[in-house]
C-alpha cells in the first residue's frame, strides 16, 4: 500500500503587491519544491527557523489554501486537486492541533459541543447516545474529567485547553494529525505532559504525526524522522538518530549546536551563523544557504544542490562530498 502521506515537489508562492519602491510585483517563495513521505504511525518533524516555510507545508497538507504546484497525496488520493466531496473525507482523516488553543477554541461553546461538532459534521455517531458516549470517552482519552464537559474553554489552564484541542482532533478519528507548534506556548512541565500524551495516543490509535516545531529538544524526544527546512526547501531529511548524532548539512549542524544536551551542565558549543536569514522574496541563487555557509564555493552560488541519499535513509542537499567535521565559523 502507498505511504499514508506523500508530498511531491510542493510549491507555495504568495504574490506580494508591488510596493512603494517599484512597480514590479514580486513573489514570496514560501515553499519551493518540498518532497517527503509519512508512514502510518510515524512522527515526522519539520524543523527550521521561523519563516522557513514549515507552517506553510502544514497548511498545504490541510488544504487551507490552493498550492502553486506539486502534489499532496493521502493514501494514494490527491488532496491538492480533490473534489469537494472527496476533500470532505480527506479532511476527516487529517486533523490539526494549533499552537494557541485560546484562539482555536470557540470561547462561547461548552467542551461538550466543541467535541460533538466534528463527530456530527463527519456523521460518525450512530445515535444521540453514541454521540454522548463518544464525547465522554474522548475526555477519558485525553485525561480530562467528564464533569468538565459543561465548562467553556476559559475555565481551563493552557495545558488543559490543549488537551481539549487534541480531543477535538481525535473526535474525527484521523490517521494523521498536523501539530503546528502544538506545545510551544506551554510551560516546560506542561509541555512534557502534552508530548507524552501525544506519544501515548500515537501508539494507541496508530496515528501519524507531522510535528512542526522550532523546539529541537522536544523534537529529539518524540520524533522518528526529521526534515530540516531552510528558506522554503528541505536541506536534510533523516532518522532522528542520524540528525542528532551526525548531522550532515552545515545548516543542520548550526541549528543543532544550539540545542542543550540532556546531561545537566553539558552544552554543545553553539555555532553562530553570520548574517540574517535572507528574504524569501528574492532567495539567494544556487544553494540558498550560501550567503551564510562558511564552506560555500563557486558552484554553491550557481547550482542548486538537490537532495541526495548519503545513507540508507538520509538525504542531504549540499555540494560537499563529506560533511564538515567540528567546524566553527
Ligand atoms: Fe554550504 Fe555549498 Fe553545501 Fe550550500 S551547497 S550548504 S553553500 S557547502
Ligand atoms: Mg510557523
Amino acid at each position: 500500500s502507498p505511504p499514508l502521506l506523500q508530498v511531491n515537489d510542493l510549491k507555495k508562492h504568495f504574490p506580494v503587491r508591488a510596493g512603494l519602491f517599484g512597480p514590479r510585483s514580486e513573489r514570496v517563495y514560501a515553499v519551493d519544491g518540498v518532497s517527503f513521505e509519512i508512514e502510518r504511525g510515524e512522527t515526522l518533524s519539520l524543523v527550521g527557523e521561523s519563516g522557513c516555510g514549515k507552517s506553510t507545508v502544514g497548511r498545504a497538507i490541510l488544504r487551507l489554501f490552493d498550492v502553486t504546484a506539486g502534489q499532496v497525496i493521502l493514501d494514494g488520493q490527491r488532496i491538492d486537486d480533490a473534489s469537494p466531496s472527496a476533500l470532505r473525507q480527506m479532511r476527516r482523516r487529517v486533523q490539526v492541533v494549533f499552537q494557541d488553543p485560546f484562539s482555536s477554541l470557540n470561547p462561547r461553546m461548552r467542551v461538550r459541543d466543541i467535541l460533538a461538532e466534528p463527530i456530527r459534521n463527519f456523521g460518525l455517531a450512530k445515535s444521540a447516545a453514541d454521540l454522548d458516549a463518544r464525547v465522554a470517552s474522548l475526555m477519558d482519552t485525553v485525561r480530562l474529567p467528564r464533569e468538565a464537559l459543561n465548562r467553556r474553554p476559559h475555565e481551563f489552564s493552557g495545558g488543559q485547553r490543549q488537551r481539549i484541542g487534541i480531543a477535538r482532533a481525535l473526535a474525527a478519528e484521523p490517521e494523521l494529525i498536523v501539530c503546528d507548534e502544538a506545545v510551544s506556548a506551554l510551560d516546560v512541565s506542561v509541555k512534557a505532559q502534552i508530548v507524552n500524551l501525544l506519544q501515548d495516543l500515537q501508539r494507541e490509535f496508530g496515528l501519524a504525526l507531522l510535528f512542526i516545531s522550532h523546539d529541537l529538544a522536544i523534537v529529539e524526544h518524540m520524533t522518528h524522522r526529521v526534515a530540516v527546512m531552510y528558506l522554503g526547501k528541505i536541506v536534510e531529511l533523516a532518522p532522528k538518530q542520524e540528525i542528532f548524532a551526525a548531522p550532515s548539512h552545515p545548516y543542520t549542524q548550526a541549528l543543532l549546536s544550539a540545542v542543550p544536551l540532556p546531561e545537566p551542565g553539558a552544552a554543545r558549543s553553539p555555532i553562530i551563523l553570520r548574517g540574517d536569514v535572507p528574504s524569501p522574496i528574492n532567495p539567494p541563487s544556487g544553494c540558498r544557504f550560501h550567503t551564510r555557509c562558511p564552506f560555500a564555493f563557486d558552484r554553491c552560488r550557481i547550482e542548486e544542490p538537490q537532495l541526495r541519499a548519503t545513507g540508507s535513509d538520509q538525504w542531504v542537499a549540499c555540494h560537499l562530498d563529506e560533511p564538515p567535521q567540528g567546524w566553527r565559523p
